[in-house]
C-alpha cells in the first residue's frame, strides 16, 4: 500500500467530496494525518482489492456507470455514492481491521442490491 498526500489530485478527481481515494496501486489522501486513520485506510484498501479483482480499469468504468444509474434513482449524490456496490462493501467493513484477510473474492457483488442506509461517510 502506497499512500500519497495530494489534495490537489484528490480535488481534481472528486471535487471537494472525497477525503481519500484508491487509485491502484496508490491511496491518495487529503491530509498527511489521514494515513493514520485506520478505518479510512481500511476502506481504501478494500477498494484496492476490488480494483485488482476487476483488473483496475473496468473497476472505474463500472464505478462510474453504477453511480450514474443509481443517481437516477436516488435523492442526490450522497445516496447514489453510498449505494454503489463497491462503496457499500467498503463502508460496511471499514471498521473490521481483519476484513481483507477473510473476505471472499468479488464480495462486492453481494452488495449490489438495494439502497444505501442514510449513514454518512467521508
Ligand atoms: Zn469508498
Amino acid at each position: 500500500m502506497i499512500v500519497l498526500c495530494n489534495p490537489r489530485l484528490l480535488a481534481l478527481l472528486s471535487g471537494s467530496f472525497a477525503g481519500a481515494m484508491a487509485l491502484w496501486p496508490f491511496i491518495v489522501v487529503r491530509k498527511p494525518t489521514d494515513r493514520f486513520n485506520a478505518s479510512l485506510m481500511n476502506h481504501e484498501r478494500i477498494h484496492l482489492r476490488q480494483q485488482v479483482e476487476l483488473l483496475v480499469v473496468p473497476f472505474y468504468v463500472w464505478y462510474a456507470l453504477e453511480y450514474l444509474l443509481r443517481r437516477l434513482h436516488s435523492n442526490g449524490h450522497l445516496q447514489a455514492y453510498q449505494s454503489i456496490g463497491f462503496e457499500r462493501e467498503a463502508i460496511q467493513n471499514e471498521l473490521d481491521p481483519d476484513y481483507l484477510s477473510h473476505r471472499k473474492p468479488y464480495a462486492f457483488l453481494r452488495c449490489l442490491r438495494g439502497k444505501a442506509k442514510s449513514e454518512s461517510h467521508e
